[in-house]
């Protein structure tokens, strides 16, 4: 790996010429230089120069069992082989689809067992959206359309899901739904930093959703849409007891619990879903994508409960009794048989197991950063983790502790390690088969990167 391609520099002139990125900075748009990752093999990435990182980013949260892994390659190439595609559209199906859903509906809690697969994570949160509202209109109660997120969460990038998402940087100039999206308090608390204990904490959450319900009214509620902890928005995790207070409310409601696993499941804090299995809750709908095919194949799935699916079909329209919603590609072939091989690995290899070992070690020697004093905090758990950068003194996104943060990034980089850049935060989510030793070489690149950066400052290069 690392040997570069013949055409890297025309591969760059290309890709600023004629590609908008997803998500990218129009201040660079046609003079990007690009970073072309051109070859991936387990916890490592090659871009078109030829230099190799490792990736603590794991794609995008979603690499789980490493790349190049053969039995997932195999299970590609097979399906594709076989049967590429066919329409999941009505009462077709396939092979992989038929045989992932009730893997999906055994790995979930509770009576979580009807599946609709998507493309990704962004259609499967407002499919989620979309049952639910069906749900509560064939009830007879149209008006329960309502929809409860939170400010810094993130859940995808249709416009739905853009307007659910509550990242202040992201609302920028476009239009997003407001009158029936409504965002809730912030739940991260991070007991180093807090002035308040996490109980009092948690009071004042569910205080905070309680009056909200009042406000628009339990009779105008669908759902409350939530990452059990949000990745996006800076890896904020709630304090103990958020989640069942949460789904308490939501239950004394009637108000539909839609939990967003995109990042939290497979694997990432060391279960497959984490709703049940760490935070003790066992919502209506689990939404799930990204670590589903270990990133090698977009798909997307909403594992909803019995309980809303039979009231689905009990209460369809007699005349028009279609589900109109759905994607060319929901439930891909090749995807689903990705996922089936990725499960099979995971549970074979016990991968769950190992991130339950190797996720508290990464924590704890992330931690060791703080005593950097242009770090402002470290969070995190398991596997999904973000170090803050600030200039001592100076809180939160200003110009100048992202400025610093980037700066980490770029140290980084130069020295072999993908981490991702946002706002003032160094985010990492590395794929879940690191071991303890490419743990400490992380830890030791952004302690090296970090001292960089801090030296910056004091010799006035940060501005
Ligand atoms: N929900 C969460 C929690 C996410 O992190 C993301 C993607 N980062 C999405 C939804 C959207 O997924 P996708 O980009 O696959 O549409």
């Amino acid at each position: 790996m690392g040997h570069g391609l013949p055409d890297h520099d025309s591969l760059v002139a290309r890709d600023a010429r004629h590609v908008l990125h997803p998500w990218a900075d129009l201040s660079t748009l046609g003079t990007q230089e690009s970073l072309i990752i051109a070859e991936a093999h387990g916890i490592e990435v090659a871009d078109s120069a030829g230099r190799t990182y490792l990736d603590a980013i794991g794609g995008m949260w979603c690499v789980t069992v490493g790349y190049g892994h053969p039995e997932l390659v195999e299970a590609m190439a097979a399906q594709a082989r076989k049967m590429a595609y066919f329409t999941p559209f009505g009462d077709v199906s396939s092979e992989p689809a038929a045989r992932l859903a009730a893997m999906l509906a055994d790995l979930t809690p509770g009576d979580l067992n009807r599946v609709q697969f998507t493309t990704g994570g962004s259609t499967a949160v407002e499919s989620a959206v979309r049952i639910a509202h069906y749900y509560f209109a064939s009830r007879g109660q149209a008006a329960k359309r309502h929809v409860l997120s939170r400010v810094n969460a993130y859940h995808g990038g249709t416009y739905l899901t853009a307007s659910l998402s509550g990242k202040s940087a992201d609302r920028t100039l476009f239009q997003y739904e407001s009158d029936w999206v409504h965002h809730l308090e912030s739940p991260g608390y991070d007991p180093d930093t807090s002035p308040v204990s996490a109980a009092e904490r948690l009071d004042g959450l569910v205080a905070g959703m309680e009056r909200a319900i009042a406000g628009i009214g339990a009779e105008n509620i669908a759902c409350f849409v939530a990452e059990p902890i949000l990745a996006s928005g800076g890896v904020l995790v709630p304090p103990p007891g958020y989640h069942e207070a949460t789904l308490e409310l939501c239950r004394r409601n009637d108000i539909l619990y839609v939990s967003d696993e995109v990042v939290t499941g497979f694997g990432r804090l060391g279960h497959f879903f984490a709703s049940e299995a760490k935070f003790g809750v066992v919502p209506d709908m689990i939404v799930t994508a990204k670590g589903l095919t270990s990133g090698y194949q977009p798909l997307g799935a909403v594992i909803v409960s019995d309980r809303v699916a039979e009231s689905l079909a009990a209460n369809a329209d007699r005349d028009k009794p279609v589900f109109s919603n759905g994607f060319t590609y929901s439930g891909h072939p090749v995807a689903c048989a990705t996922a089936v091989a990725n499960i099979e690995v995971m549970r074979r290899d016990d991968v769950c197991g190992h991130v339950l070992d190797v996720g508290p070690y990464f924590i704890r020697r992330l931690r060791e950063l703080r005593s950097s004093s242009i770090v402002a905090a470290v969070r995190g758990d398991h596997l999904m983790a973000c170090v803050e950068c600030h200039v001592p003194g100076e809180d939160g996104p200003t110009a100048r502790n992202q400025a610093l943060a980037r700066r980490v990034d770029a140290y980084c980089e130069e020295a072999g390690l993908l981490v991702r850049p946002y706002e003032n935060l160094c985010i990492m989510s590395p794929p879940l088969i690191i071991t303890r030793g490419e743990v400490d070489r992380i830890v030791d690149i952004m302690a090296d990167s970090l001292a960089r950066a801090e030296h910056d400052l004091r010799t006035g290069a940060v501005r």
